[in-house]
């Protein structure tokens, strides 16, 4: 009479990989760029929905042929606002 207990518990924690924070939620710091030609400002955090460029995007994520809202300047018409 053979009695197997599998007893063997074969728990796996995955709480180190807490990679399923949504983006928005990132604890980034956000910046702003202005447009040197009319002074609008590109604010991270509010991104351009004109443009289609979602909340939180960063500057890096801006697409290259995204232009001025306002004076239709080219990104790289734009500083950094400190
Ligand atoms: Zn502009």
């Amino acid at each position: 009479m053979e009695s197997r207990e599998t007893t063997e518990d074969m728990q796996i924690t995955d709480f180190e990989n807490e990679g399923n924070v949504p983006g928005v939620n990132l604890p980034i710091a956000l910046h702003q760029y202005q447009c040197t030609e009319c002074a609008y400002v590109y604010d991270e955090m509010h991104g351009d929905p004109s443009a289609q460029i979602v909340a939180g995007t960063v500057w890096d994520d801006v697409p290259a042929d995204w232009v001025c809202p306002v004076c239709d300047a080219p990104k790289n018409k734009f500083d950094f606002l400190e």
